[in-house]
């Protein structure tokens, strides 16, 4: 393995350890908070672009419910739970503008580790409430997430 290879994989090893750290220290005071208090952000490289028609609007993504791709059913599951709602997020500046908007108590972020790092360290400073779920293929498009991961993280209540 290359030097640039073994340095990113020890990155990579190193947001993981913190993450799941994070996820363990947050995961009962997330299962406290009330649906209605938890916003859900899922990054647009997990859309099936071949086929996608959503629109995007102010750094997020509209979906039209193609059911083209797994964004499709996390959302059926959030508006089932009765969630605040589900962004369809384009990068890390649209979620702090939506944050200052909505003002919800607890966050579920699907991405890739780096950025999962990036939004714990955030709102931690916010004293927001954050569950993470990594991507399982991460990339620029096509990338891809354990539902039953999601599924169970949405469902987590007290
Ligand atoms: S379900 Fe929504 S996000 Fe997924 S491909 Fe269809 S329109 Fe795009």
């Amino acid at each position: 393995m290359g030097l640039c290879k073994l340095l990113r994989e020890s990155k990579k090893k190193s947001y993981e350890v913190f993450i799941h750290k994070q996820n363990k220290l947050y995961a009962k005071k997330f299962a406290n908070t009330p649906f209605c208090k938890r916003l859900v952000f899922v990054p647009h490289c997990m859309r099936n672009t071949s086929v996608c028609t959503a629109t995007e609007k102010d750094g997020c993504y509209i979906c039209v419910k193609c059911d083209s791709c797994k964004i499709s059913y996390i959302n059926k599951l959030v508006k089932k739970l009765n969630y605040k709602a589900l962004y369809i997020v384009k990068g890390g500046r649209i979620v702090e503008k939506i944050i200052k908007e909505q003002k919800p108590k607890a966050i579920l972020g699907l991405a890739c580790f780096f950025e999962g790092y990036q939004a714990f360290k955030m709102l931690e400073e916010k004293k927001i409430i954050m569950q993470f779920v990594p991507l399982t293929k991460d990339g620029c498009s096509f990338t891809d997430i354990d539902l039953t991961k999601v599924e169970n993280v949405l469902n987590y209540i007290e």
